[in-house]
């Protein structure tokens, strides 16, 4: 080996090692507005300038841990607002769906506590240890603040991929031992009220949260998009469990979506439910085949509520309601 080489190689040898990669940025990266404005190259919004007031001294896990609180919120005051509508505007029991059944105030009291028994023991815990993973996908906390746009687009996918999992899903829990061992406990409210509707096995408030997460991983967005994934979807659960069919309801002018009516029909039939999996649009159950009882039920109360019309009142006003003619 020639001088030329060993001094190269000793070169090598004594070369300083690479730097230390740089520590990770703070929540926000900027110390005043002043500074975050420079950044981005413009003044702040109204919305950012609160967000930066707000989440400037809050760490981001803290951040991502309003969600216990909303879906604390979310659980006990929307459910609230149906049974106060049910006891102070009483011609709601018109859109009743199921209006032989009527659950008793102690009904819904225990309802709720034990949702409230699976929110501090699961659904709780799980928001903070699933930190990491929402730090993963690259959840950010960050201005500028997404627009309006894009929160309503990356809300659509997420609806969209939560729907399609959670049809499997929910098609799994309904073979024979998916509904024994898991499913069975979800299905124990046959006409489903507000309050039920994240009543149901540990194990599935689990494994719904696979689909619930594959929208943000797929589509990351701001943390404050991931607030309102949370708790839109929460609220539309409830409202599809109500067990009332409003017909002046802003979803209905949602496209595709199944709404109360249509979940409540899966709820009736039960266990041996092979209708109605989706969890907020229709259209998985009519590509897959599995709204044809559904579909059924409606046409037979359509031709006879038809039929009511012109010989009905004739007859002493026969009252037929959809849980007369529920099939499967
Ligand atoms: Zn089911
Ligand atoms: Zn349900």
């Amino acid at each position: 080996m020639s001088d030329e080489e060993l001094h190269k190689d000793h070169e090598l040898l004594i070369s300083p090692p690479p730097p230390p990669p740089p520590p990770p940025p703070p929540m926000l990266p900027h110390k005043t507005i002043q500074e975050a404005e420079t950044a981005i190259g413009r003044t702040l919004t109204t919305a950012e300038t609160l967000w930066f007031n707000y989440s400037a001294n809050k760490s981001d896990y803290f951040l991502y841990c309003h969600n216990i609180l909303f879906l604390f919120l979310i659980f006990s005051v929307v459910p609230l607002f149906y049974l106060i509508l049910e006891l102070v505007y009483r011609s709601i029991h018109t859109y009743k769906i199921q209006p032989k059944v009527k659950l008793s105030y102690s009904d819904n009291v225990r309802c709720f506590r034990d949702v409230m028994r699976m929110f501090i023991l699961v659904v709780g815990p799980l928001q903070l240890v699933s930190y990491p993973s929402i730090k993963m996908i690259g959840i950010r906390t960050s201005l500028p603040l997404p627009s309006v746009g894009e929160i309503v687009a990356q809300l659509v996918v997420y609806f969209m991929v939560e729907d399609y999992t959670n049809y499997w899903i929910h098609r799994f829990l309904h073979c024979k031992w998916g509904y024994e061992k898991i499913h069975r406990v979800h299905h124990e409210y046959t006409a489903p009220i507000g309050f039920a509707a994240p009543y149901a096995h540990w194990a599935e408030v689990l494994i719904l949260g696979i689909p619930s997460f594959l929208g943000p991983a797929m589509a990351p967005g701001h943390m404050i998009t991931f607030w309102l994934w949370i708790g839109l979807r929460q609220i539309e659960a409830i409202e599809t469990h109500s067990g009332y069919d409003i017909p002046w309801a802003p979803t209905k002018y949602i496209p595709f979506y199944g709404g109360a009516d249509y979940h409540d029909y899966h709820h009736y039939v039960g266990g041996q439910s092979q209708s109605n999996f989706a969890s907020v649009f229709t259209y998985c159950d009519y590509i897959y085949g599995t709204d044809k009882g559904y579909r059924y039920q409606k046409r037979l109360l359509r031709q006879l509520k038809d039929g009511l019309k012109s010989g009905g009142k004739q007859n002493g006003g026969l009252h037929i309601s959809p849980e007369d003619l529920k099939c499967d």
